[in-house]
């Protein structure tokens, strides 16, 4: 789950990491309100589940509370990387003399987490890695003790030469690493982390993203859901109990398992296909499940035809061919659709398949050759 940036500052002011206040509006009037309040230059920055909004014009300064109103007119409504902004951060402008990057993420190789900081910041830090990557500092943190304090100083030094802007980098990052185990984060990180003309060093953006698998224990954290700024479909997916990531190809997969699903992808391409999409329909056999599935991937315009990919052990495959029965009355099936079922009770669902006028296969090769055909045919 992916915060905003409002929500994200508000963790780390409350870990002691200096963060220019601020408030959200969701009108110009408000955003007017906002900036008159506080007097002075402010940003007007879009909320949005995106990074890169500053390059996308979502990020702006503005010399007057007027001005501030015509930005978040600006703004409010506009489209970022597909999401629209519907609340923008009104903040007071700081001056800028330097701009780093610091963040924390799970690192797959220690199994630890990884303090990452580099002195490019305020740039996309994938393009940093890609282009400089000798400018990306990173030190592995043993969880048992935490970032210690000789650490953050040699990862600080790696960012400013004055010892004053070190001390208080290392500070940050501490507090950093705090708020990241506290909000159960796979990533929280600060791009621009900026000295200012004064030698302070301030946090002017904030993005943290949770574990899913640590919201039921932090009601807090999960309350900041915002269902509004997610894919609909998505949430649509995950309120149903399926998982379901949307992909670039038009092979719409639904598959039981995520391995599974996973192999049917792999054989999609290996087939010369794209899948439009990971989606795991789990372990059980709700037929309901089916029904929400179906009706996700058809209302995918990019998707040209439907594999579905059904390994019965705990799933029946019956309960399975009776969702696809069900799913295709209610839902407008206006795309060729390649149906694979083995395991547990096959031969009764080859019946109720049959019975309906759909034909299946038991072949997992055999369906996605055919799945990628028709995809290729349609498009
Ligand atoms: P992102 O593009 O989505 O990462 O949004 P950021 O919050 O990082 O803003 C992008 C850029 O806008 C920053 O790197 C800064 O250069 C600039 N910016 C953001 N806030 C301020 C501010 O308070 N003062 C000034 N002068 N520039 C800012
Ligand atoms: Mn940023």
């Amino acid at each position: 789950m992916n915060l905003h940036e409002y929500q994200a500052r508000a963790l780390l002011k409350a870990a002691g990491i200096p963060v220019p206040d601020g408030d959200v509006a969701t009108t110009p009037n408000d955003a007017e309100a906002i900036a008159a309040r506080l007097g002075g230059r402010v940003a007007v920055k879009a909320q949005v589940h995106a990074g890169g909004r500053g390059k996308a014009g979502g990020v702006k300064l503005a010399e007057s509370p007027g001005e501030a109103r015509a930005h978040a007119e600006a703004i409010l409504g506009m489209q970022i990387k597909g999401l629209t902004v519907q609340k923008v951060l009104v903040v007071p402008a700081a001056a800028i003399e330097t701009e780093s990057y610091v963040g924390v993420i799970v690192d797959r190789v220690s199994q630890c987490p990884l303090v990452m900081v580099s002195p490019a910041g305020g740039v996309d830090i994938e393009e940093v890695a890609a282009k400089t990557p000798e400018k990306i500092f990173r030190r592995v943190v043993d969880p048992r003790y935490g970032l210690l304090p000789y650490e953050a100083m040699a990862l600080g030094f790696r960012l400013y030469d004055d010892v004053r802007l070190v001390r208080q980098a290392a500070g940050i990052m501490r507090q950093l690493y705090v708020a990241f185990l506290q909000a159960g984060a796979s990533l929280a990180e600060i791009n621009p982390l900026v000295t200012t003309p004064e030698g302070e060093v301030v946090a002017l953006d904030a993005k943290i993203g949770v574990d899913d698998n640590e919201l039921a224990r932090r009601p807090a954290i999960a309350n900041l859901r915002d269902l509004s700024a997610e894919d609909p479909h998505e949430v649509e997916a995950r309120e149903a109990g399926l998982s379901y990531i949307k992909l670039d190809g038009n092979v719409g997969c639904c598959v039981n398992g995520a391995g599974l699903a996973m192999a049917t992808m792999d054989l999609v391409k290996y087939y010369g296909g794209d899948p439009a999409n990971f989606l795991d329909i789990g372990g059980s056999s709700n037929p309901q499940k089916v029904v929400t599935a179906l009706r996700i991937i058809t209302s995918d315009p990019s998707v040209k035809s439907i594999l579905f990919n059904i390994f019965g052990g705990i799933t029946r495959c019956d309960d399975v061919a009776n969702g696809i029965v069900e799913a295709t009355r209610q839902v407008d099936l206006d795309r060729p659709m390649v149906i694979r079922l083995t395991g547990t009770n096959e031969e009764a669902a080859v019946r109720i398949l049959e019975d309906a006028g759909f034909s299946a296969l038991t072949d997992m090769d055999e369906a996605v050759e055919r799945a990628v055909a028709l995809a290729g045919e349609a498009a």
